[in-house]
């Protein structure tokens, strides 16, 4: 047994990377300049000639490859919309909006600088995107102190990012400072900005940021001179201290994180909620009467639903979250949320993406769906047990996927995030079907199981990267089952599920029913028969490439069971000691928890 307990202990290597920043924002330009120390420590094998830094804000550029790329989805048409003209595939927040800025809208990044030991080292730009030559090579096991200086230029607000925003937000900070790209035991990840998902080292931030002292600063992690500032950190509702001079100095650190956001407005209220045995919420809006009620109420409900968050995806392990109004929607950062709508699902959405993958830190590049769809599967499940509701909870998960795997525009899952070729595509596969890839996983392997995987997750790889098949081990082992098959077929393949009910006879003694694979996706199959006296049975056909059958239904309904299902047959016969006339309806899947993309064909209602 010990080495299976072996086996199961993750041990791959992770860089580690610390981050001292000071930056300056003079409002007048909205222009930031700012110097960095990153002490970087190489823990892989290998030496390494060269680093990779972000430089996001280079996007919001006319000409950008984030401009062109949105322009080029803004000649698909990927549907219809409700008053019946074409729907569009470009974000409609970003348009053509970039190609329209002007010079003092626009944003950059630029690294001006990289030194290290006093020595200035080689800068090449690709956009988005610096690759520097390190003039001594890092070497396995060492640590480099790189120090730059960099100026910035906030962007209007286009997406995410930027000043000004819908809701009249000053300054909302996403991917505002040279970043240093991930390296793992899968290379580096260079990945241009075109405004999707993000990767990132592990480590420590301490970030001062000085501007205008009438601006109130909300960020990653916990402020560190709260009596100095004022705007009570301590005691929220505080007006900030009156000061001598036109700036202020707000100091924030975070710790075991790989990112960090912050954003400013004059007008922000904080308010404050502790958790039950979990971090302190803290909440920055634009004070007004409508936001007061709108927020406090978020707040409230937030801290109400931490139990419930904690006991299914384990405890959040950072003393504080913070809920910033800004940005352009609802967007993910360590330990705070920029959001722009009062939805309470967004709130939990974003929320929820502290484990995946903040806490759970998948390369959101290669594997989106592990990201927003596990966060997608988190947000409608805390939302269906918050509403007290029965049934599916991520009924709509399925059917944001079965309308994609009904369309034209279906890629696999694997794809990159950045290069699915609409967005249509991208959205319903890295949200619906993600979060329907662990819902139907709690098909396959039973609720408790799946539950159980989730934390056994949460327990092996929290604070590392893990991959899809990092992930699909885990649950064999939590199972027992194999899943290798289901995580190939829902990930690597746009093969759909699709059971019929074929035929119905009796021979005097056996109703007997046949079921029919029209689909190219295998699985093991319920069916429930419905008789006149409201009795029913459950018949289930388990599928031989899980070497496993499953034990919890979830329900009380009798169940028979039948030897395996071999993956290339495509009729099974069920049959019952039941009279064929007592009989009232067959249904494949009752629960509604099997992806089948057509459910016409799933039941047979009889009358006699
Ligand atoms: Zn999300």
């Amino acid at each position: 047994m010990w080495m299976t307990q072996a086996a199961a202990q993750p041990s791959r290597w992770q860089q580690a990377i610390q981050y001292d920043m000071d930056i300056v924002l003079n409002s007048d330009n909205n222009r930031i300049s700012g110097k960095q120390t990153i002490k970087y420590t190489n823990n892989s094998p290998d030496t390494l000639a060269f680093v990779f830094i972000h430089l996001y804000w280079n996007a919001f550029k006319p000409g950008s490859s984030m401009d062109v790329r949105s322009r080029e989805m803004g000649n698909k048409v990927v549907g219809r919309n409700p008053n019946g003209s074409d729907r569009l595939d470009w974000d409609p927040r970003v348009r053509d909006r970039i190609a329209n800025l002007s010079p003092e809208e626009e944003g950059y990044c630029t690294l001006q600088s990289l030194s290290i030991g006093g020595k200035p080292q080689r800068i090449e730009l690709y956009e988005t995107i610096a690759k520097v030559w390190l003039d001594k090579p890092l070497m396995p096991g060492t640590t480099t102190e790189m120090k730059t200086s960099f100026e910035a230029q906030v962007p209007i607000q286009i997406r995410r990012s930027g000043r000004d925003n819908a809701e009249g937000v000053a300054y909302s900070m996403s991917q505002w400072y040279p970043k240093v790209s991930e390296y793992d035991y899968q290379g580096w990840h260079p990945t241009p900005y075109i405004a999707r998902e993000f990767y990132g080292v592990w480590g420590d931030y301490s970030v001062k940021i000085t501007l205008d002292k009438q601006l109130k600063v909300a960020a990653t992690g916990e402020l560190q001179n709260a009596a100095a500032i004022g705007f009570g950190y301590d005691k929220p509702g505080t007006a900030l201290k009156a000061i001598s001079g036109n700036t202020r100095t707000w100091h924030f650190k975070g710790s075991k994180i790989h990112d960090f956001v912050w954003a400013a407005d004059a007008d922000y209220a904080h308010i404050v909620r502790q958790t039950t045995n979990g971090p302190t919420l803290h909440f920055f809006y634009k004070q007004n009467q409508r936001n007061d009620s709108l927020w406090s109420k978020t707040a409230d409900t937030c801290a109400l639903v931490y139990p419930i968050i904690a006991e299914h995806f384990g405890a959040y392990p950072w003393p504080v979250y913070s809920f910033i109004q800004g940005g352009d929607g609802g967007m993910e950062y360590a330990m705070a949320t920029l959001v722009r709508s009062h939805s309470i699902g967004t709130a939990i959405h974003e929320w929820m993406h502290s484990w995946y993958q903040q806490l759970l830190g998948t390369n959101e590049g290669l594997y989106p769906w592990m990201d927003e769809g596990f966060t997608s599967f988190a947000e409608s499940y805390v939302m269906h047990v918050m509403r007290n509701r029965n049934g599916n909870p991520w009924s709509s998960d399925y059917a944001g996927y079965i309308a994609l795997a009904r369309s034209k525009f279906e890629e696999p899952m694997s794809t990159h995030s950045d290069h699915y070729a609409t967005n249509f595509a991208y959205g319903r596969a890295a949200y619906s079907k993600g979060a329907a890839f662990l819902a139907q996983l709690g098909y396959l392997l039973g609720d408790s199981l799946m539950f159980a995987t989730l934390k056994r997750y949460y327990n092996e790889w929290k604070f590392k990267h893990p991959n899809p098949n990092d992930f699909i081990r885990i649950a064999e082992q939590t199972s027992g089952a194999e899943l290798d098959w289901y995580k190939e077929y829902m990930v690597n393949s746009t093969k759909t599920i699709d059971y019929a009910i074929d035929s119905l006879w009796t021979d005097g003694s056996f109703t007997y029913v046949r079921i029919q694979r029209v689909g190219e996706f295998p699985m093991p199959v319920e069916i429930n028969l419905f008789f006149k006296d409201s009795s029913q049975e459950r018949h289930y056909v388990p599928l031989n490439l899980m070497y496993w059958d499953k034990t919890e239904f979830g329900d009380s309904i009798p169940t028979v069971k039948y030897n395996a299902q071999l993956w290339t047959h495509r009729s099974m016969v069920i049959r019952t000691t039941r009279r064929l006339i007592d009989l009232r309806q067959v249904l494949i899947d009752a629960n509604d928890r099997m992806a089948d993309i057509d459910r016409r064909n799933n039941q047979l209602q009889l009358q006699w």
